[in-house]
């Protein structure tokens, strides 16, 4: 039996793909990735949909050190395109040689993308997660060079597409032909390319040498301040704030919250007391406290609690501090 493994975002591109190999009597094994930029939720939703088998694989750690220095430099934000593609491509390959899979799929369209899905970009990826013979573009094989499988007439060459560019009528068109719906919106589900979220990424990156995960999952949740040198202070907009900052707290770190208002929960990572008056002060100006008198906040670390009275942060300050 031939068998395929699939590189599933769940996005409509990977599932025509899989379909497309599928149609030819070819066994498709899901393969996704997650890491605190990106979950696979898409992917699991459109594996059910599809009845595909699907793994999931935990990139976090070699992911977080391409995303350091991309050997390829960053799209329009944070995101390394080229330098990940080919990551998930090596550990597909490495999976492919290990479990005897035939050859590797993707949903990569040529011209797709104009920096990382470009003819030479779609090369460099290739080459450079090692297994560039075995790596299938069912969308656009057409318009690329025939693989190792197509060469061993495994794969019906002729069954396969010619898309190009960023239309995507073609796509849709035939996922209703394949009778295929319900899929989710392309695009999206990338940390890395949200302008805010790569904001503070950068921030981190250039203030913290060492972090842990969780820091990470943290710039996703509520207002972020930077003071100086000294650290950084997060506050809670709203309840899910609120809530996920203080299931991402530990005990190194410093909360606060109001005393006698509804306010949010805040958060002085790694616990620096130079900033409890600066983080009160903001507990309290995203509070229902008045604004031009003392409030009580509540501040704990480790296992002690005490009080701190403050008044609301002027808004320049907010403005001049926040990430
Ligand atoms: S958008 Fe994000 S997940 Fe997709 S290739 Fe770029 S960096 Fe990787």
């Amino acid at each position: 039996m031939i068998k395929a493994i699939s590189l599933f975002s769940g996005g409509l591109d990977s599932i025509l793909a899989v379909e497309l190999i599928r149609r030819q009597k070819i066994d498709v094994l899901g393969l996704t990735f997650t890491t605190p930029f990106f979950n696979d939720k898409k992917a699991q939703y459109a594996a059910k949909l599809l009845n595909l088998p699907l793994i999931v694989e935990d990139i976090t750690k070699p992911h977080l050190k391409m995303l350091k220095s991309p050997r390829y430099g960053y799209g329009k934000n944070m995101n390394p395109c080229i330098d990940c593609h080919t990551l998930m491509l090596q550990i597909a390959g490495e999976r492919m040689k290990n479990e005897g899979f035939d050859f590797i799929i993707t949903g990569e369209v040529l011209g797709q993308r104009p920096m990382s899905q470009n003819k030479q970009s779609l090369h460099i990826i290739a080459k450079n997660s090692g297994c560039a013979d075995y790596i299938l573009r069912p969308l656009s094989a057409g318009l690329l060079d025939p693989i190792k499988a197509e060469r061993d007439k495994i794969i019906d060459r002729s069954q396969l597409l010619s898309i190009w560019g960023r239309g995507r009528k073609f796509q849709i068109k035939l996922a209703a032909d394949l009778g295929i719906t319900n899929y989710s919106p392309p695009a999206g589900g990338c940390l890395l390319t949200d302008p805010m979220y790569t904001r503070r990424l950068h921030d981190l990156f250039s203030h913290q040498e060492d972090h842990e995960i969780r820091d990470l999952n943290l710039l996703k949740y509520g207002r972020h301040f930077r003071a100086d040198n000294q650290g950084k202070i997060i506050v809670g907009r709203n309840n899910t704030d609120n809530e996920k900052i203080r299931e991402f707290s530990t005990d190194e770190d410093i909360a606060l919250f109001m005393a006698d208002f509804p306010g949010p929960y805040v958060l002085i990572p790694y616990g620096n007391m130079a900033l409890l008056p600066l983080a009160a002060s903001l507990c309290v100006r995203y509070s229902d406290a008045p604004s031009d008198c003392e409030a009580n906040v509540i501040h704990q670390h480790k296992n002690s609690s005490n009080i701190i009275k403050a008044k609301a942060a002027a808004k320049e300050v907010c403005e001049k501090l926040v990430i």
